[in-house]
């Protein structure tokens, strides 16, 4: 056993994963009074997960009641962040503009920005045309509508996760990195034990926030949990002087491409449809000129940037694009998991959900009921359009 940090031998909870959803569970547990709380992550640092990699992006514009609900509740305490925590975040609001060149997606996109409307979201519907005057820049003959809405932007990811853990500790959480769970112990259907190279921690409630590892922890409980690791890549590039400093969020929908400013220049990201599901994190480099190509060809001025820095990271994808919240047949395993390329700006009030359900036995700020994890083996799936 190695023991070179001190694991307590008790605690009330458990929560597997140093990223967005563990930090904040852990800071609203915290909150809440609940503070024999100990997080542990397997890597040198906090937020080195999907949370560390990921584009940073915030968003109102999402197909379905429940995801709108959730941007909802968590865009607000991302604005409110500062002041609760301390810790600067750096919410850009340069909007997303997301772009249509397919039928499909027009007919999709006036659905979307109806729902939107009824929950009292006013994203802007835009025509072809308007689409090319808010981008003079770019190459966009073929846009045939887009929506744009103003307060969606971009927030630093690891200053969220810092902010939240740093909060945590100060009321008393033990938060620990280079602590890899190995397992979990169940007694009579209830977890009883974590186990570590470093020791082990009896506990009779575990939350599940290890991201795109989680069907691995889940394993360790004997619960399968249908989540799946997919690679997603992006890079940065050279200052570009000619895009103004509140160029927006944009987003090619049909080839999942997307454009946001970093610093000076821009960072620059696609989806690969082919990807298969895997752990690999290293950058795929024939298909990075599949994306410089295309987005050149929407961007002409790239012809003439370098390329800063790239990295790859992985979503972690359930079937319906929509993640599993709540309580397993394994009595005080709970899973906050499956966000599936949109839950870095979820994690503020998926960790505050979290903290009500082991708090108050029920979710209060949003009813995330319908996304359990039996609703896979029950067929009640519940389709996002707006996946990038
Ligand atoms: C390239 C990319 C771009 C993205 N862009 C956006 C975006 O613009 N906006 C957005 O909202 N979302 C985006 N996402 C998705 C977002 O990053 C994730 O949904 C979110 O960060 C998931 O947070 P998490 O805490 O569940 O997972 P993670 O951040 O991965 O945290 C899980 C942690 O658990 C740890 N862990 C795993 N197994 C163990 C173990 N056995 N013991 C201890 N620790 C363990 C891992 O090391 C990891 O740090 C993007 C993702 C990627 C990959």
């Amino acid at each position: 056993m190695i023991s070179s940090v001190d694991l307590p031998k008790k605690s009330d909870v458990v929560i597997i994963g140093g990223g967005v959803m563990g930090a904040s569970t852990a800071y609203h547990l915290a909150k809440r009074g609940v503070k024999d709380v100990v997080l542990l992550e397997k890597e040198d640092f906090f937020g080195e997960g999907a949370t560390g990699r990921c584009a940073g992006g915030v968003r109102y514009q999402f197909s379905t009641e429940i995801n709108l609900k959730l941007s909802l509740a968590s865009l607000p305490m991302l604005e409110r962040f500062k002041d609760e925590t301390g810790q600067e975040i750096h919410y850009r609001k340069c909007g997303y503009l997301l772009v249509a060149t397919q039928e499909k997606d027009v007919a999709a996109f006036r659905r979307n920005i109806e729902l939107q409307h009824r929950l009292g979201i006013q994203t802007e519907w835009l025509d072809g045309d308007e689409v090319r005057a808010r981008l003079p820049w770019m190459r966009f003959a073929d846009a045939l509508a887009g929506t744009f809405h103003q307060k969606d932007g971009l927030v630093d990811p690891n200053s969220v996760v810092m902010g939240y853990i740093a909060e945590a500790q100060r009321q008393g959480v033990k938060a620990f990195t280079r602590i890899e769970v190995r397992d979990i112990n169940i007694e009579s259907g209830k977890v009883t034990e974590v186990i570590t190279l470093s020791g082990s921690i009896q506990t009779q409630t575990v939350v599940n926030a290890a991201g795109p590892w989680s069907k691995l922890v889940g394993d360790m409980a004997g619960i399968s949990l249908p989540v799946v690791p997919v690679r997603r890549q992006m890079f940065t590039t050279t200052p570009l002087p000619d895009l103004p400093a509140d160029f927006p969020f944009v987003i090619d929908f049909a080839q999942s491409l997307y454009f946001h400013r970093e610093g000076e220049g821009l960072l620059i990201g696609m989806s690969n449809p082919d990807e298969k599901p895997g752990y690999d994190q290293r950058v795929d480099e024939a298909f990075e000129l599949v994306n410089l190509e295309a987005a050149s060809a929407r961007l002409p001025m790239l012809e003439k940037a370098g390329l800063v820095s790239r990295w790859a990271g992985l979503y972690e994808v359930t079937p319906d694009a929509h993640p599993i919240f709540g309580s397993t047949p394994v009595e005080g395993f709970l899973v906050v998991t499956g966000f599936s390329g949109h839950g870095f700006m979820h994690g503020p009030a998926a960790g505050l959900l979290m903290a009500e359900l082991i708090c108050d036995g029920k979710f209060k700020s949003v009813d995330v009921t319908a996304l359990d994890l039996a609703r896979f083996s029950e067929g009640r799936l519940i389709q996002e359009y707006n996946v990038v």
